[in-house]
């Protein structure tokens, strides 16, 4: 049988490890680019069936184009996000499908580790117990226990992030665009979120409607101290208004793990060179800020799931033409269709 060809963009150790781990060598040729697909690395998929990528490979039209052009059938992603594919354009020319789900609790737990470390001051605690500093002197934090916390999306990841809340005694309100009924969820309106709570974690896809949905105008009308978990993606947040709402007290702390112009920096080493980027520098040199570089997802469980899903639904996709993971590329039959009905997009 033919070996399935897939060219691999923006390869990193540990993504070599989970896919040789899960892919059997008789059946896939998987190559590896440590380049992000971009129209001018599209050449490197000649031949290849398919391209799996990430989060920040921005898969645009001119991109959809060139693979098109070069035979590539399907676009991979080994994430869940599929911001960065212009799903239009894709319509009836190159599927994609994607990895919905791999690990929930990954994404949840690092949200509750970035909310820890930021309100009890870890971060700084473990830099001057290092230095032998062992003063306690800017060091106070607070509570959780009966804290409101606004959970913004209450899908997998929100829901698993609800149930950690709870174990601290928190109490959970939340805004969905589509809310679960009989999950014994609070739902409230995104307004009386943005009044109520103390912490808000944003769970959410980022779609054109949600960008920047922080920003000026829901800052000042959060409680003065506000701590904003985002583990979602950067662009649910105006990064500049978030430094002005940090600047004027208005927002207490931040902890990110995404960043709205991470495309340019996260995932490689700057630390030799000067960052250009005048709102993260700002942002990293905040005291009340903590950053992650998109690694919420990064557990061996994820990487295993995300491996195994992601072969599979090229598998899947080379045999019947079709996925249970393609996308929804919003295409006029979508009124009458929920992606359940087993017949092909296009
Ligand atoms: P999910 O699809 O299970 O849940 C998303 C929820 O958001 C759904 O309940 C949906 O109804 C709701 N929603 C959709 N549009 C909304 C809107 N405009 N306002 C409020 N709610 C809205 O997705 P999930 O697996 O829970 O993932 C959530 C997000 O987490 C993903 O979209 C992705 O951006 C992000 N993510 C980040 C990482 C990371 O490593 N940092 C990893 C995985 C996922």
């Amino acid at each position: 049988m033919e070996k399935i060809r897939i060219a691999f963009f923006d390869a990193k150790d540990y993504d070599r490890d989970s896919f040789d781990q899960a892919a059997d060598r008789e059946r896939f040729d998987i190559r590896y680019y440590e380049t992000r697909l971009t129209k001018e690395t599209c050449a490197l998929a000649d031949g290849c069936q398919a391209v799996c990528v990430f989060v920040n490979d921005d898969v645009d039209a001119g991109v959809i184009g060139e693979l098109e052009k070069r035979g590539v059938r399907l676009v991979a992603l080994r994430c869940a996000g599929y911001n960065n594919v212009d799903i239009q354009q894709a319509y009836g020319r190159i599927h994609v499908v994607r990895v919905p789900a791999y690990s929930p609790y990954a994404v949840a737990e690092h949200a509750m580790a970035l909310l820890l470390t930021s309100i009890r001051r870890i971060h700084k605690a473990y830099i001057r117990t290092r230095d032998f500093n062992f003063s306690l002197s800017g060091m106070t934090g607070f509570d959780l226990n009966g804290k409101t916390v606004g959970v913004v999306g209450t899908g997998k990841i929100g829901r698993v992030f609800i149930q950690i809340c709870r174990g601290f005694g928190m109490h959970v309100i939340a805004y969905d665009k589509f809310p679960a009924p009989d999950s014994g969820i609070e739902y409230v309106t995104l307004d009386e979120l943005w009044q109520r709570s103390d912490i808000i974690s944003f769970h959410c896809p980022l779609t054109d409607e949600n960008r920047h949905m922080v920003n000026a105008d829901t800052i000042a009308r959060m409680k003065k101290g506000v701590v904003l978990i985002n583990t979602s993606r950067g662009g649910l947040i105006d990064s500049e208004a978030l430094v002005e709402g940090i600047k004027s007290r208005q927002i207490g702390a931040a902890c990110l793990d995404v960043y709205e112009e991470e495309a340019n920096v996260f995932f490689h080493d700057y630390s030799g060179h000067i960052v250009d980027d005048d709102t993260l520098a700002r942002l990293i040199s905040m005291p009340n800020v903590i950053l992650t570089s998109h690694q919420a997802f990064l557990t061996k469980e994820a990487l295993g799931n995300i491996a195994q899903t992601t072969l599979k639904n090229i598998e899947d996709f080379l045999q019947n033409g079709m996925s249970p993971n393609e996308i929804c590329y919003k295409c006029p039959k979508v009124a009458q269709c929920d992606q359940k009905h087993g017949e092909k997009c296009f």
